[in-house]
C-alpha cells in the first residue's frame, strides 16, 4: 500500500505536500473509535448535534477564503467556483437542520382500542427510526463540499459515525473539513477522516461498517458494490453521466446556447451533472451554435487564483489524454472541431474549450463520460430523433430539454431514465429534490427528505398495553 499521497497543484504541477496515507491498521484502529463512540453520539439530544452542525456552518462562511484557496491549490477549481460551491452548502445545512427533528420523530400510524380480554389492552403500532451505526463515506474531488455535504451532515445529525475518505486529490480540503467539524463541537471519534487513495478506501471496506456511501466513477462503484455485497449494508452510489440536453425548434436559442454552454464547462466540464451532449433541432442549429461558440470563446481560461478565470486546469493529470483521445476519435470519424482540441501551450494541466460538431454515436465523445471542457453539438431533424439520442446511453443522471412547451418538454423528460430532468436549465441540484442517478449513474438518493431517511433504518413497534 501506497504510504504517501503526493498533492499536486495542477496549474502549476508543483508539489504542494506529502501526507502519509492510512494503511489497512490504521483504518482498523479509526473503525474501533468510531464503533465504541457511535452509541453515545446517537443517545445525544438531536439539539446537541444541530448546534455543532450549525457551528460548522458559520466557521464555513467565516473562513471561506482560506478553505477556497484551499480547494483552488490542490484541485485547479477557479477561486470564484470554489468560493460558490463552499458558499451554496450552508443552504443544504437549512434544509437538513429544519427538517432533521420531524424524520427523526416516531410515528404512530395505528391504534386499536383494548380488547375486553383479560391483558389485551390498546394496541400501537409505530414506526421508530435508529440510526445505521458506522457509516464510510469515500468521496470524489470535484466538488468536496458538496458530495462529502451531502453525506456527512445528515449522517452526522441522524446519530452516526461517519468514517470519511476524502479523494486523494482533495485530501487537504478533507482534512480542513475534518479540523472544522470537530472545532464545531463533533467529537474526534464520531467524525474520522481516512488518508489515501484507492487502496485504502478498499481497506476501509473490509471493516464491518453498517452503510457505505460512495461518490465517483462507475468504474469505481461497481468496485464497491461488490465489495459490500457479501455484507448487506446499506450502498449508495453515485456515480458519473453523460448528460443529455436537447434545444427544441421553438426553444429560446440565446437562453439555451448561454445555458447549456455554462452546464458543459463550468468547473471544466468536471461536473456530474455536466452537461456531456448537447443536440440542436436542425431549424435553430446555426443560430445556436453562433450564440454557444461565442460564448464559449469569451469565457476566461487562466491561473485559477484569479477571480476572473473561468476555466482552469483539469484536476487530473490522465484525464489529459483521455480528452485528446476523444477528440482524435471524433475527428478521424468525421466531426467538426470549432475551438480547442489540445492542451493549451502553458505550464499545468490545461487543456483548450473544445467544441465539436458534425458529431454521431459511434464517437466516444458522444458515448463515454468526457469528465473535462470536450463538448460534442449534433443536429436532429425532430424531437424523435432527440429522444432516441438521449436514450442511448447506459448512465441515467439528468436531461435537459429547452422549448417554450412545457407539456412537449415534460412528455420528452419522461421518456428518458433519469434522476433529474430540466426544462429550461440544467446542471442545478437542490437540497429539497432528490439527488440520485439510474443505470450507470448509481444506487440510492442525497438531498431531499429521502437524503435523511437514507442514513437511518426503520423500526416497526408493535406496542400493547399489558
Ligand atoms: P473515482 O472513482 O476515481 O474515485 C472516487 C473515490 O473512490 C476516491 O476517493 C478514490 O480514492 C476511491 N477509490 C478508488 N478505488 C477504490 C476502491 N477499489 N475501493 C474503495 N475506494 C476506491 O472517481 P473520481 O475521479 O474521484 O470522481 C469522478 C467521478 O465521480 C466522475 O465519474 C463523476 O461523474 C462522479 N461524480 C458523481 C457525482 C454524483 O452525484 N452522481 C458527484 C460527483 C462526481
Amino acid at each position: 500500500m501506497a504510504d504517501v499521497l503526493s498533492i499536486i497543484n495542477p496549474a502549476t504541477e508543483a508539489l504542494i505536500q506529502e501526507i502519509p496515507a492510512d494503511d489497512g491498521a490504521a483504518v482498523a484502529e479509526k473503525y474501533a473509535r468510531a464503533r465504541r463512540a457511535q452509541p453515545g453520539w446517537a443517545a445525544l439530544p438531536l439539539g446537541d448535534r444541530v448546534k455543532s452542525i450549525l457551528r460548522f456552518r458559520e466557521l464555513l462562511v467565516e473562513q471561506v477564503d482560506t478553505l477556497a484557496a484551499l480547494l483552488t491549490s490542490e484541485t485547479g477549481k477557479p477561486i470564484t467556483q470554489a468560493r460558490n460551491e463552499i458558499l451554496a452548502v450552508p443552504v443544504r445545512i437549512d434544509f437538513f437542520v429544519e427538517n432533521a427533528a420531524k424524520v427523526l420523530a416516531p410515528e404512530r400510524v395505528y391504534s386499536e382500542p383494548a380488547a375486553a380480554l383479560p391483558g389485551m389492552g390498546m394496541l400501537e403500532e409505530v414506526i421508530g427510526y435508529d440510526p445505521l451505526g458506522v457509516v464510510a463515506n469515500i468521496s470524489a474531488w470535484n466538488y468536496p463540499y458538496f458530495v462529502g455535504g451531502n453525506v456527512f451532515i445528515p449522517a452526522l445529525l441522524m446519530g452516526n459515525a461517519v468514517l470519511y475518505k476524502p479523494s486523494e486529490l482533495a485530501a487537504l480540503t478533507g482534512d480542513a473539513i475534518a479540523s472544522l467539524l470537530h472545532e464545531s463541537g463533533i467529537p474526534q471519534d464520531i467524525f474520522i477522516p481516512v488518508v489515501g487513495a484507492g487502496l485504502t478506501g478498499a481497506a476501509l471496506l473490509e471493516q464491518p461498517i453498517d452503510g457505505i456511501f460512495f461518490t465517483g466513477s462507475y468504474a469505481t462503484g461497481q468496485k464497491i458494490a461488490v465489495a459490500a455485497a457479501p455484507k448487506l449494508i446499506r450502498t449508495q452510489l453515485e456515480l458519473g453521466g453523460k448528460d443529455p440536453a436537447y434545444v427544441g425548434a421553438a426553444a429560446n436559442v440565446a437562453v439555451a446556447a448561454a445555458g447549456l454552454a455554462d452546464g458543459a464547462f463550468y468547473n471544466n466540464g468536471q461536473s456530474c451533472c455536466a452537461v456531456e451532449r448537447i443536440y440542436v433541432h436542425t431549424d435553430v442549429y446555426e443560430e445556436f451554435l453562433d450564440v454557444f461558440m461565442e460564448t464559449v470563446e469569451g469565457f476566461n481560461l487562466g491561473d485559477p487564483t484569479d477571480p476572473a478565470t473561468y476555466l482552469g486546469p483539469v484536476s487530473r493529470k490522465p484525464q489529459l489524454d483521455i480528452l485528446a483521445d476523444q477528440v482524435a476519435d471524433a475527428i478521424a470519424k468525421g466531426a467538426t472541431l470549432h475551438c480547442g482540441g489540445q492542451r493549451v501551450d502553458r505550464r499545468g494541466w490545461y487543456f483548450a474549450p473544445t467544441v465539436l460538431t458534425e458529431v454521431n454515436h459511434t464517437m466516444t465523445v458522444m458515448q463515454e463520460e468526457s469528465f473535462g471542457p470536450v463538448i460534442g453539438i449534433q443536429r436532429v431533424a425532430s424531437d424523435g430523433e432527440a429522444i432516441a439520442l438521449m436514450q442511448d446511453t447506459p448512465y441515467g443522471l439528468t436531461a435537459a430539454v429547452y422549448g417554450t412547451d412545457r407539456e412537449r418538454a415534460v412528455g420528452i423528460l419522461s421518456q428518458l431514465k433519469t434522476g433529474s430532468a430540466y426544462w429550461n436549465c440544467c446542471d442545478r441540484v437542490s437540497p429539497r429534490l432528490p439527488w440520485s442517478g439510474r443505470g450507470h449513474s448509481g444506487l440510492g438518493t442525497t438531498l431531499s427528505l429521502a437524503g435523511l431517511y437514507t442514513f437511518l433504518q426503520p423500526r416497526a413497534w408493535h406496542l400493547r398495553a399489558g
